[in-house]
């Protein structure tokens, strides 16, 4: 029975993702048609963000677009739901009057029920949960625990709906309560989930079509649970997941450089099924700010373990997050992160203009010094100094012969035909032509290819390349087999320097 249409929009981190994917999945179980007409649906939900105070001025603008839509269809009902919804419930009824719920990432299995509520009462529906978990009962979180963890339960992707590569939940919230993270208060206390819960959705996974698995938390190398009593750890978990055949590749985000240990570089190294990349947030590169963070590291400690992890994994690639204009961060401070970008030679960064998120320990201490103009400019200069690293490192690769594995159409070369024949340009190759693949060290890689090859590994020798993407030809014979093996003549990347 039709339920009527939802429309689901996410924002945000890979967590993010997947809780949408979940709770997109638990509304179709119970007939809701997705659809991808925002003003047309009869459910919209907005999945958001809370890191970044930019990432909630998105949201509250794209919740004020369906002021009108909500007027012309009374019906309409409007959901905000993620870490916005658990921080600041009372702010978005203010702002924004024509919501109907609001529901935070730890009570995501109530989104059916809620909708029925504000159908059936035409009141505000509110399930909140995280941000009073911390001073709640043992017994009380147990249970929010367990009401949250019936959300991953319940996973049943859709036939060819993005199950090539999905992400597995192994861990929910976070205890390291960065002075500038607002995560600690929307996702609560970190926990990790079974082993025998993650193998089964990974295998459930694997007869659905996934080839590549990303096991998701927001400190996953910190993963711990209990098996029978005893307990089992990051390195073991991947081996673990790496031991369901269908499985190719196994890959984790985010890791905490403060927890990291080298049991997980030896899963790396000994585990062909576990790729060779991290991606391990810095911040920064000055100590002083490290401890106003309160990062619970060093950058000589940071760059040890990139060191060691290169020894263990020597294709290792890394990538890392920094946020720029921390409060008080010093032109000195600033240009011992460029050092550190230098020193690291990252596959890539994500760079971030600080800004300051109520009920954090940062914004309490009421220092938010560095000004826009002065943010704006260093990420500018860490991105270039980036920028140059990357393109160094991609042309390194040129004449080399990369695994990758087929994702799909080239979304960037369909945009790049786009603006060719629109300035009148001859176009030579067709969009349909153009696929993408992702290398076991997450490069991005564009080629010739066909629509059979999606979702297969194959070998593609690489003819060019730029600071973020790969270009090349497919080595057909590579998908004759069902699990690439390297064809005769063939030279080999060496990565791990680059
Ligand atoms: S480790 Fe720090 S930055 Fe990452 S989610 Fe936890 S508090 Fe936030």
């Amino acid at each position: 029975m039709s339920c009527g249409t939802v429309y689901l929009e996410t924002m945000g981190c890979q967590m993010n993702v997947l809780d949408s994917e979940l709770v997109l999945g638990r509304l179709r179980a119970q007939g809701y048609e997705p659809v991808s007409d925002m003003a047309a649906a009869d459910v919209v939900l907005i999945n958001t963000c809370s890191v970044r105070d930019h990432a909630e001025q998105k949201a509250l603008s794209r919740l004020g677009t369906l002021k009108k839509p909500k007027q012309r269809n009374g019906q309409m009902i409007v959901g905000v739901i993620g870490c916005m919804a658990e921080r600041d419930p009372d702010g978005i009824f203010a702002r924004m009057p024509h919501v109907d719920l609001v529901c935070g990432p730890g009570e995501l299995n109530k989104v059916p029920a809620l909708i029925e509520e504000v159908r059936e009462n035409r009141t505000r529906a509110i399930a909140l949960s995280q941000s009073s978990s911390r001073k709640s009962t043992p017994l009380q979180r147990a249970l929010e625990y367990d009401s949250v963890e019936a959300l991953d339960l319940s996973r049943d992707p859709a036939p060819g709906h993005g199950v090539l590569q999905p992400y597995i939940r192994v861990q929910r919230g976070c205890d390291k309560f960065c002075t500038f993270c607002v995560v600690p208060f929307t996702r609560g206390a970190e926990r990790s989930r079974p082993p025998s819960q993650i193998i089964d959705e990974a295998k459930m996974l694997a007869d659905r079509g996934a080839r590549e698995v990303t096991l998701l938390g927001q400190t996953v190398n910190s993963y711990v649970n209990q098996d029978n009593g005893r307990p089992v750890r990051f390195g073991e978990l991947l081996a673990e997941v790496a031991e369901v055949p269908a499985i190719q590749r196994v890959r984790f985000v985010t890791s905490f450089p403060g927890d990291f240990t080298d049991d997980i570089f030896e899963a790396m190294r000994d585990l062909p099924k576990v790729c060779e990349y991290l991606h391990l947030p810095a911040q920064s590169g000055s100590d002083a700010v490290l401890e106003r963070m309160r990062r619970q590291y060093t950058v000589s400690e940071y760059v040890d373990l990139i060191d060691r992890g290169r020894d263990y994994v020597p294709a290792l690639t890394v990538a890392s997050d920094f946020i720029v204009g921390f409060c008080g961060e010093t032109e000195e401070d600033h240009e011992a992160s460029v050092r550190l970008i230098e020193r690291c030679l990252f596959k890539n960064i994500f760079v971030f203009k600080y800004s300051q998120r109520p009920g954090t320990v940062a914004a309490r201490r009421g220092a938010d010094t560095v000004s826009y103009e002065v943010k704006r400019r260093r990420n500018g200069e860490l991105l270039a100094r980036q920028e140059r690293i990357s393109a160094a490192a991609n042309r390194k690769l040129i004449g080399t012969t990369v695994e990758v594995l087929v994702e799909g159409y080239s979304k960037a070369a369909a945009k790049a035909q786009e603006a060719e024949q629109s300035r009148g340009q001859e176009v030579s190759w067709r969009r349909s032509d153009q696929l993408v693949g992702r290398t076991r060290t997450d490069r991005i890689v564009v080629f010739p290819g066909k629509p059979g090859h999606i979702g297969r590994l194959a070998w593609v020798r690489i003819t060019a390349a730029t600071a973020l993407t790969l270009h090349g030809t497919l080595v057909e014979e590579s998908l004759e087999q069902d699990r690439v093996t390297v064809p005769a003549g063939i030279s080999l990347p060496v990565l791990g320097s680059v």
